[in-house]
């Protein structure tokens, strides 16, 4: 249990019923959210999601990071949850994981066969299913260091709810050789790329026509799911406005 926010959801409704609870919240080496230069941000298991909206660094280096927890839940969540139990969660809802994949980076897994590094964009396998055996626990999530060029943005519709019925991170790299991601969350049952719009906007030239294609683009590409908070239909208008959003966001800074 890190915040346990999800974790008591779960059991009083009867989804999960441990037989041990362990709380790590009192781990102090776990408690550190740290950037180096040249290396990137380290952020511990028991940082909650309101150290990271606050911190300058992440402010600084992993805007859609910062822009993905600081709109997640509400003040009191945000005051006790970890970013390290929303990715661990991996409800297709929640926020952080399409920024932190955008952003790009390693989990950090330890358990008593020793310490390994999963990259983020391997570590949710589906919906509550993610790349950690029982035994192990996830110690620290570690960000690469971001480029001065990168521009990146986190953009969300909730409908309402707090909850993403869809949401897009999107991270340029600007330069000869532009380096895109586009990560959509709440559309399907994890995180997507669209491989398809990345490519839009990393060989375009950048213009409105450019960002009306990728989003267009993005719309057909990625699979959208119909469920009870929105239709697939519904899902493929919001990643074409989301998209639109987000790359005239990240462009016109
Ligand atoms: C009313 C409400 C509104 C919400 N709105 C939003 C929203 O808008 N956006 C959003 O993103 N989320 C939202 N959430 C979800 C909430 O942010 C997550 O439940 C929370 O971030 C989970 O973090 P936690 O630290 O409380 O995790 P916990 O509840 O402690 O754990 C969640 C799961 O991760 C596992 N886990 C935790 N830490 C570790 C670890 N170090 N290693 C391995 N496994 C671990 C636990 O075993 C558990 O299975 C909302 C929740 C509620 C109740």
């Amino acid at each position: 249990m890190g915040g346990g926010v999800g974790l008591l959801a779960f059991m009083k409704e009867r989804l999960m019923s441990p037989a041990h609870v362990i709380d790590i919240k009192g781990i102090r080496e776990l408690k550190e959210l740290k950037y180096t230069s040249g290396i990137g941000l380290s952020i511990g298991a028991c940082v909650t999601l309101a150290e990271v909206a606050q911190s300058d660094a992440v402010r600084q280096h992993y805007t859609a990071l910062q822009e993905a927890v600081s709109r997640a839940a509400d003040p009191m969540i945000r005051g006790r949850a970890t970013l390290v139990g929303n990715l661990c969660e991996a409800i297709p809802w929640v926020d952080s994981p399409p920024a932190l994949i955008a952003l790009g980076g390693v989990v950090r897994v330890n358990g008593p066969r020793g310490e390994r590094e999963v990259d983020l964009g391997n570590f949710i396998k589906g919906p509550v299913d993610i790349e950690l055996q029982p035994d192990e626990l996830v110690t620290h999530l570690v960000l690469s260091e971001s480029p001065p060029s990168r521009r990146s943005t986190f953009q969300k519709f909730s409908a309402g709810s707090e909850f993403s019925v869809a949401s897009v991170a999107a991270s340029v790299v600007l330069g000869r050789r532009r380096e895109v991601r586009l990560v959509y969350g709440g559309v399907s049952s994890t995180p997507l790329r669209s491989l398809e719009a990345e490519k839009v906007v990393a060989e375009g030239e950048v213009s409105e026509a450019m960002i009306q294609k990728a989003a267009h683009v993005a719309s057909r590409s990625v699979q959208c799911v119909s469920d009870v908070l929105a239709s697939a239909d519904y899902r493929r208008h919001l990643v074409q406005v989301l998209t639109t959003k987000a790359l005239k966001r990240v462009f016109e800074r």
